[in-house]
């Protein structure tokens, strides 16, 4: 399986990161060994001294799919999760700074937190609510409504350029509080007021 980024889905997290607001979804990968294990905590690599969280909700692929139009995309995912994208900040500052590829800052092992999945009846699609707290206080707000692209753009988009498959996941990209971590935070994810995952940094 592989796990489709979208970066820049949020104005206000564009404008705290000073990004220009793209014409079109940024997309990058993680690969599978990016997943961080069930119920195990996440350790900061010795590579960065700026990792940050950044929630997102998630979409799993229920089947394969390639130049999917918007309007069937809703038909290839039946669940959503909630997680986080942990970036290296500073390594991806360095790769951006240079023009280089972001894979060293995003896909490191570990970097992919994947919350429970839910099944997507459970929603209201276009009006989920999410947060994550950081030793019990919420760092991170966002609500779908505000995301530049919705999930059936995204998955058109995204099927573009890459055949979706069954266990596929997409990342629809983060909203504005993303901050660093440090030894001993405890991070929770919470989606349309539900624990969704847990996570314990080390
Ligand atoms: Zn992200």
């Amino acid at each position: 399986m592989k796990i489709i980024c979208i970066g820049r889905n949020y104005t206000e997290h564009i404008k705290e990161l000073a990004n220009e607001r793209p014409e079109s979804p940024v997309v990058f990968l993680k690969p599978d060994s990016a997943i961080l294990p069930k119920k195990m905590p996440f350790f900061i690599p010795p590579f960065s001294d700026d990792i940050h969280y950044e929630v997102e909700v998630i979409l799993k692929i229920n089947k394969v799919g390639k130049h999917i139009d918007a309007k069937f995309a809703h038909k290839y995912y039946d669940e959503i999760g909630l997680g986080i994208d942990f970036t290296a900040r500073d390594v991806q500052r360095k790769c951006k700074e240079k023009g280089l590829p972001w894979e060293k800052a995003k896909a490191f092992d570990g970097s992919a937190v994947v919350g429970d999945f839910i099944a997507k009846e459970s929603f209201d699609l276009e009006n989920i609510d999410f947060k994550l707290l950081k030793n019990d206080a919420i760092v991170q707000e966002g609500n779908t409504q505000n995301m530049l692209w919705g999930f059936d753009e995204l998955i058109a988009y995204v099927s573009n350029y890459f055949t979706l498959k069954r266990g596929d996941l997409i990342y629809t990209g983060t909203p504005a509080g993303v901050g660093k971590v440090t030894e001993n935070d405890v991070l929770i994810g919470i989606l349309q007021g539900k624990e969704n995952f847990k996570i314990k940094i080390k």
